[in-house]
């Protein structure tokens, strides 16, 4: 399995700051009231996070060889709050997200950006953070040692398995209990 289709779960409208917020509130609940029933969904988790934290200097060496020099800083609003996935694998790590202020310019710079880059933990960044491969860092990959390539390919795709894992046993759960109806 590569990946998950996350249209299947509500779409969190960040216009809608109450929607987003009575979403979370919903998750929280349901992963507090059958812990039992989820524990698959949290070692697949886990099996995401220890790719994750694997992959984790890997971008950051292609961030600091790339992101200085960048004219066109792709971090926005828009990208630094989560989807649905995005929560239900912080719920499923027991990570308390970030407080997101929904009523910003979603065009403008991400709310979560510093001086020195990102200041949110990479496991509770938006997958479409990690993700998303600029033309300049690929470039920077593809011309840096093969083997090199070999790990980006390798990571990405353990990335999106372990992740599509996680949310696929989500979701047969999440049928299970009529939630989609
Ligand atoms: S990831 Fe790419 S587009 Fe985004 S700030 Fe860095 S160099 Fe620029
Ligand atoms: S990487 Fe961090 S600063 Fe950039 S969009 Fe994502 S959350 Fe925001």
């Amino acid at each position: 399995m590569k990946g998950f289709d996350i249209t299947l779960f509500p779409m969190l409208n960040l216009n809608d700051p109450m929607g987003f917020y009575l979403n979370l509130e919903k998750l929280k609940k349901i992963f507090e009231e059958y812990q039992d029933d989820l524990s698959e969904v949290k070692i697949s988790a886990q099996k995401y996070k220890t790719v994750m934290d694997k992959h984790d200097p890997f971008i950051q060496s292609y961030s600091a060889k790339t992101c200085p020099y960048c004219g066109t800083i792709c971090c926005a609003n828009r990208h630094g709050v989560p989807d649905f996935g995005d929560l239900i694998i912080f719920l499923a790590l027991d990570l308390r997200a970030p407080h997101y202020n929904l009523v910003q310019d979603e065009r403008a710079p991400c709310q979560f950006i510093g001086e020195r880059g990102c200041k949110v933990e990479r496991i509770l960044r938006p997958y479409r953070c990690t993700w998303y491969y600029c033309d300049p860092m690929l470039v920077q990959i593809e011309i840096d040692k093969p083997s090199e390539y070999r790990r980006f390919i390798k990571e990405v795709g353990e990335l999106a398995e372990t992740r599509g894992e996680t949310l696929y046993k989500f979701w047969e759960f999440w049928k299970a209990k009529g939630y989609d109806k």
